[in-house]
């Protein structure tokens, strides 16, 4: 039975005649599968329910956060308590430390933190710290990797802005962007070479330890501890952007998983619970350059807001106590659905690519690995767009673009393993 869309095209109208696009963030705009894109209405563990009655099985999460499920009672009691008590004080109170703690229980490498109000915040902040503290200017990015809409970092940045085809953004002038050096994804060599191009002049390093924002895209064996090595060597710091992989891949993200340690890690999406958060930290030494204790200077109105640190709170406490069953228990789910689609594209004669780590994967439409970016871009992005259709139609909503990972949480369960590989029977012989 065809999918109703009335509610939700009369809403997108309206919505476009006030937002460009009808959106407030590009992707939800649907324009890279095509499409209406549905309007919520409200949603409640893994799914999502919209406008004109249809329920979805969510596979994006809120792009992350909703590790736990939506609507998961322990936060929603948090966010309604601290509400009662207001909203903002703009001063400070005893739940920024207490969050602050749990963040640094799950990430030894972070013994000094600030929070934000977003991803790109921490990663713009984290920047400018890597700077102030090292005095030096340039900044080694990889392409496809996204770290927020921030000037100097909106630089073959993957995510929406590959989807868009894109190279970066218009209204970012050169002159912001001419220090920040984009080299590609899994290529030690690229990063040597940057080094000895711009000796003592490279203040950092900032990667996605597992990209997940070109699709998911892991790091080669001895990456990561190659651009430990090399940042050592060169006297520049190495700051880890675990704002998608934080609290996801493991309690204490990537770096635990691959058993490194970046002088800086960013963080968002998990760490809030779903409100709007991000925090920046590491080594005492270096965080301390920030105001008012040293000359980096970074400040927000509604940073360490109470209702954002309540739901984070709520968010880390039951993944800390949960953690032995919660992370083997979505690792077993995700391989059931990621394996278990890419087995039916096989049998379907479809060419997949599946790539995936813990509860993160993407299915690219190529028979290329995909290693970097521009192996992602082999993906054929019309089949990815039919397929993408064909799920919605059947009640699974996937990422609406070839270039984002999809997430699996602690609310998708055997069940929702069945309704995806039923789906995807159909999607991939259509
Ligand atoms: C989502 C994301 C960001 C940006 O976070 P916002 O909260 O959207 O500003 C930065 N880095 C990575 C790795 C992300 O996945």
């Amino acid at each position: 039975m065809p999918r109703l869309t009335t509610n939700s095209r009369a809403l997108q109208l309206r919505a476009e005649s006030f937002l460009p696009g009808g959106v407030d963030s590009p992707v939800r705009a649907f324009r890279a599968v095509g499409g209406d894109p549905p309007f919520v209405t409200h949603a409640e563990g893994a799914y999502l329910y919209d406008a004109d009655g249809n329920k979805y099985l969510d596979m994006f999460g809120s792009w992350g956060p909703m590790i736990l499920g939506h609507a998961f009672p322990p936060a929603v009691e948090a966010i309604h308590t601290a509400a009662a008590k207001s909203a903002s004080f703009g001063a400070s109170h005893a739940g920024e430390a207490d969050l602050a703690e749990l963040v640094t229980k799950c990430f030894p490498s972070v013994e000094r933190l600030r929070f934000v109000s977003s991803g790109t915040e921490a990663c713009m902040s984290a920047i400018r710290l890597a700077r102030g503290y090292t005095g030096r200017k340039f900044v080694i990015k990889f392409e496809g990797c996204y770290h927020g809409h921030s000037d100097a970092l909106l630089v073959k940045a993957g995510s929406g802005v590959a989807t868009f085809g894109i190279p970066g953004s218009a209204g970012v002038p050169e002159e912001t962007a001419m220090h920040t050096l984009a080299l590609p994804y899994n290529d030690l060599d690229a990063v040597r070479l940057a080094f000895a191009n711009h000796p003592g002049a490279i203040a950092c390093i900032i990667v996605e330890p597992v990209v997940g924002n070109a699709g998911t895209i892991p790091p080669a064996p001895g990456y990561l501890e190659g651009l430990r090595t090399l940042t050592h060597e060169h006297g520049a710091l190495l700051i880890f952007d675990e704002v998608m992989t934080g609290f996801r891949l493991s309690l204490g993200g990537a770096q635990s998983l691959y058993g490194i340690t970046p002088d800086l890690t960013t963080l968002g999406k998990i760490v809030g619970g779903g409100l709007p958060c991000g925090a920046f930290g590491g080594r005492a030494e270096i965080v301390n350059f920030l105001a008012p204790l040293g000359p980096v200077y970074q400040a927000g109105t509604l940073s360490g807001n109470p209702l954002a640190m309540a739901a984070g709170i709520a968010t880390l406490k039951h993944l800390i106590a949960h953690k032995d069953t919660i992370y083997p228990q979505i690792d077993t789910i995700t391989a059931a659905i990621a394996n278990g689609v890419a087995a039916l594209a096989e049998d379907a004669g479809v060419k997949l690519t599946t790539n995936r780590i813990g509860s993160m994967f993407t299915w690219f439409f190529t028979g290329t690995p995909v290693t970097n970016f521009d192996t992602a871009a082999t993906s054929d992005t019309a089949a990815f767009a039919k397929f993408h259709r064909a799920m919605l139609d059947a009640g699974v909503w996937l990422p609406p673009s070839q270039y984002e990972a999809a997430f699996v949480g602690t609310a998708h369960s055997a069940a929702e393993v069945d309704l995806i590989l039923q789906a995807a029977r159909e999607a991939l012989s259509l």
